[in-house]
């Protein structure tokens, strides 16, 4: 897994294994993308499936560079009204049951952010799993199994509050940002994640993603995430995403074998607890 560029500026991601070659949003240049398959001996014509987790331009930047090939274009409904992608090429995601890309098997877990149908993915190989989540502006109930059953954890780490909230952006955009369906900052992502992930058997490796160039940096999402985690006794591999170019590639350390992944069932959006609906 490697990410191609991550943040307003344009996201993809390419998972590789034996049997697939994936690509999780299609907002970096093509070029950029056709490269990185290069280098592993793929082609753009011979992706097995593009999974797209929302319409805004930085996640569908090339997209179009797609339509009229044979690969299969995964999109919940919603996202794929707002892509225009073309019906032959689109393979539907709900959020009921996973899609199976050969031995790979992808589930949409839905997502609060302002787009149509948003979703972040976990995705299972036949020897681990990694779940994306970026664009989200809150926390839910449903991220925590995905996240825990995961080898590695990608979650968006925005912005700092501080510098948002004191910084130049226009009063409408910082609360867009700062809102439920906006972005996660890093405080959010970093008690999310380690009160998700305390408890827990595995060690995932951590990439913070999506960090805004303006409100934030690579050293004080990192530091909000090992700071949180070292409160509840954890060590994590923590690292910021580069945002305009790739970055590291992450192969599982330990060979292992991974039964299918299966949700328990979790609250509706409805029932969810909020400041608002207490007493
Ligand atoms: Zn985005
Ligand atoms: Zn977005």
């Amino acid at each position: 897994m490697q990410s191609l560029g991550s943040g307003s500026s344009g996201n993809a991601f390419l998972i590789k294994t034996d049997g697939a070659s994936i690509l999780l949003d299609c907002g970096v240049g093509i070029r950029t993308i056709d490269r990185a398959l290069r280098i592993h001996d793929r082609r753009l014509d011979n992706l097995d499936a593009v999974l797209i987790t929302h319409e805004h331009s930085d996640h569908i930047r090339s997209l179009a560079s797609l339509f009229g090939k044979k690969t299969p274009i995964v999109a919940t409904a919603g996202t794929r009204r707002q892509a225009n992608i073309p019906p032959p090429q689109w393979e539907e995601i709900t959020f009921a049951r996973p899609l199976a890309i050969g031995s790979v098997s992808v589930w949409a877990i839905m997502v609060k952010h302002d787009a149509r149908e948003p979703c972040g993915y976990l995705i299972e190989t036949p020897h681990a799993r990694i779940s994306v989540f970026t664009d989200l502006g809150s926390w839910h109930e449903r991220l925590v199994e995905p996240i825990r059953a995961s080898d590695l954890v990608v979650l968006e780490s925005n912005h700092d509050e501080e510098l948002l909230r004191n910084g130049p952006y226009p009063a409408y955009l910082k609360r867009r940002v700062a809102s439920d369906v906006g972005h996660l900052s890093n405080d959010i992502c970093a008690c999310s994640l380690a009160s998700a992930l305390g408890s827990g058997r595995l060690q995932p490796t951590i990439w913070l993603a999506h960090l805004s160039q303006t409100n934030n940096s690579p050293g004080l999402a990192e530091n909000a995430a090992r700071s949180a985690f070292f409160d509840v006794g954890l060590s994590l591999d923590v690292s910021a995403l580069p945002r305009t170019v790739s970055g590291p590639v992450w192969t599982p350390t330990t060979v292992r074998e991974v039964s299918s992944w299966t949700p328990k069932r979790v609250p509706p959006e409805s029932s969810q607890l909020t400041l608002d609906s207490l007493p």
